[in-house]
């Protein structure tokens, strides 16, 4: 899933491309992809957008007359690409967007299930739609991060993934981090010491960063990813093989020497406990 790093890499390439021409045609969409019937998405067209922003996992294109918002929610499966004019893309993408000079954004999305969306919002409706989320991931300071820890106590893991209480970090990202501050994925948001807090802190920032920095220069998982999907791989601080525990709904990855004091974490899923 893309996460913090990889739309804010995708923001800042599409942010020029976009206001270059004004819209020629919107849509079509997937029936399942476009969330919004109004405005319409024929409303955007002779409108250029005024560039690309980010709030968490989503991007956001406002027109430069301030009047709409298309936003964009890759979901897990949902991929976005940016094609020259002449540039050939997918027979039937869930979302295309044609530029005057013949470009396109394109959304596409893989498997049978449509979660991927696109809405195309008033500056008020996109405000409404974006205000349950919790405050950018990156550079969020110790302190906030403190105080946000200290408000619910919940597995680190878990936490950090909540988007209501910080934007933009995923099972990835919060595998990365949480290997980064040393700290494990189960710890308790509330028992965390001061000195704990800070490396939280720094790790989510300089972990986010790192994978920027690799996804603007277009690596792919392999290269950006250390402890995610890294099972039995070589811890690059201890070399102790990276462990992973499954969940009903997602796994998680970690070092079980520099992060749970040598003890392996039992595999939860429910099913396992029933058989
Ligand atoms: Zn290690």
């Amino acid at each position: 899933m893309p996460e913090l790093p990889e739309m804010e890499a995708w923001r800042r390439l599409l942010d020029d491309p976009v206001r270059a021409f004004p819209v020629e045609k919107a849509g079509p969409a997937h029936v399942a992809t476009l969330k919004t019937f109004e405005p319409p998405l024929s409303s955007l067209e002779g409108r250029r957008l005024a560039g690309a922003q980010r709030r968490g996992k989503r991007l956001l294109f406002p027109t430069d007359d301030d009047e709409l918002v298309l936003l964009v929610h890759l979901m897990s499966a949902g991929r976005i690409r940016y094609l020259r004019p002449g540039e050939k893309g997918p027979k039937s993408p869930a979302f295309r967007l044609r530029f005057q000079d013949g470009a396109e954004l394109v959304l596409t999305e893989a498997g049978p299930k449509k979660r991927a969306g696109v809405w195309l919002l008033t500056p008020e409706q996109a405000q409404a739609e974006l205000a349950h989320l919790g405050p950018e991931a990156l550079g969020l300071g110790a302190e906030r991060l403190g105080e946000i820890l200290a408000a619910d106590s919940r597995r680190l893991h878990s936490l950090l993934r909540d988007q209501r209480v910080i934007a933009g970090i995923g099972r990835a990202w919060a595998n990365e981090i949480l290997h980064q501050a040393k700290l494990s994925p189960f710890a308790l948001s509330t028992q965390l010491e001061p000195d704990e807090v800070g490396r939280l802190a720094e790790a989510i920032d300089s972990e986010l960063e790192r994978g920027l920095e690799l996804r603007e220069r277009g690596a792919g998982d392999k290269q950006v990813y250390r402890v995610h999907r890294r099972l039995g791989d070589p811890c690059y601080v201890c070399g102790t093989n990276i462990a992973r525990v499954d969940y009903d709904e997602h796994t998680v990855f970690y070092c079980s020497r520099c992060q749970t004091g040598g003890r392996v974490l039992k595999d939860r899923r429910l099913s396992r406990l029933l058989k």
